[in-house]
């Protein structure tokens, strides 16, 4: 393990109790996954294979508009799948809680449908959850595929986020992730609307391992992630976990009022020696622009925490379902198939 993630794993794992025997949920969030999604789905159930026999496959199709609501009903048929097709694209977030809440295995691995996180790193992950860790996820060890704007947004994003927080979110950690029952049911006891999942993960806490990886390329489609949404991702994941944005204006504010009245006494002390007279509009103008910016850049910032509000008394649910198709082998703990 690298030396950053070091502070985000805890020492050991506990090796305490042995685990009962695997029973899988892959959780597989699909927008637009055509192209990828029966090969996908079939590399998948052979990796899965050769773990446990027990084993189901939640595909939560998230408002595609391609040939994936065929592709996956038509698999349905002849894998262990279990088919949830939300009624319109809620988003990668809302698809992850759909797919967890609807899983019944005693583990949960989330994973995308592009081939962009390795299959061959399942056993590790399993191994690892064994020998008592409750979260297993991949850390992209390497971006240099990706632009350099994505990666400097990426930076400063984790920075924002992370200062002065408690809840430290463990930079460049991914949706691709093996989560105890444990863990699952706690992430699906928190009541919040807006999932800013990688927050979320980090808050329950749990014995939790990084396990570094490159991504690799998409196998086809395109992803759906541009630099708009990436930054509202972001905004949001912000909004929901810091209340660093809010804290930062209240200094910034003191420290210009502060220089303010320090101003002030200089030019009362400059009037009062050597008289009024006209000069200092410059100042005066930049003053009044400079300090317009701040105050709206602050409303700008309030604005975004009381639409998170807003959003949340609402209490609107994540996601919809438009169609549920129950092909899964795996049952609930009560015996029955209904969730
Ligand atoms: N995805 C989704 N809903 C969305 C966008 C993406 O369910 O609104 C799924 C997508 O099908 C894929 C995963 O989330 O399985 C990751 O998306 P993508 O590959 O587009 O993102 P990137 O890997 O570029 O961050
Ligand atoms: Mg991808």
């Amino acid at each position: 393990m690298t030396d950053h993630l070091a502070k985000f794993a805890p020492a050991a794992p506990l090796g305490v109790l042995p685990r009962a025997p695997l029973r899988l949920s892959c959780v597989v969030p699909a927008h637009n996954e055509e192209a990828n999604l029966e090969g996908f789905l079939r590399a998948l159930v052979q990796a899965v294979q050769a773990l446990t026999p027990d084993f189901e496959i939640v595909v939560v199709n998230d408002g595609s508009r391609d040939g994936t609501h065929d592709v996956a009903v038509r698999l349905a048929q002849e894998l262990p799948l279990r088919y949830i097709a939300l009624s319109r694209n809620f988003g990668k977030e809302a698809a992850l809680s759909a797919g967890v809440d609807h899983a019944r295995g005693n583990a949960v691995l989330l994973i995308d449908a592009d081939f962009q996180h390795p299959l061959e790193m399942l056993p590790q992950m399993h191994s690892l959850w064994q020998s008592g860790y409750d979260m297993v996820y991949g850390v992209i060890a390497d971006r240099g595929a990706e632009s350099g704007t994505k990666r400097v947004g990426t930076n400063v994003f984790y920075r924002l986020m992370n200062a002065g927080n408690r809840v430290k979110i463990p930079p460049n950690a991914g949706d691709f992730r093996w989560m105890d029952r444990q863990v699952v049911d706690a992430l699906k006891a928190l009541p919040e609307r807006n999932r800013f999942m990688k927050g979320l993960y980090a808050w329950v806490g749990f014995k939790t391992v990084a396990l570094p990886f490159v991504p690799l390329d998409r196998a086809g489609g395109e992803s759906s992630f541009n630099l708009w949404r990436l930054f509202s991702l972001a905004m949001q994941g912000l909004t929901s976990f810091s209340t660093l944005p809010l804290r930062v204006w209240s200094v910034v504010g003191g420290l210009i009022a502060l220089v303010a009245l320090l101003y002030g006494v200089v030019i009362t002390v400059d009037t009062a020696i050597n008289g009024a007279d006209l000069a200092g509009w410059p100042t005066l103008a930049a003053g009044i622009m400079l300090f317009s910016g701040v105050q709206l850049m602050s409303i700008g910032i309030l604005g975004e925490y009381i639409g998170r509000i807003y959003e949340e008394v609402k209490q609107r649910p994540t996601y919809l379902v438009a169609r549920d198709e129950d092909h899964s082998p795996l049952s609930d703990k009560r015996g029955s198939k209904q969730p």
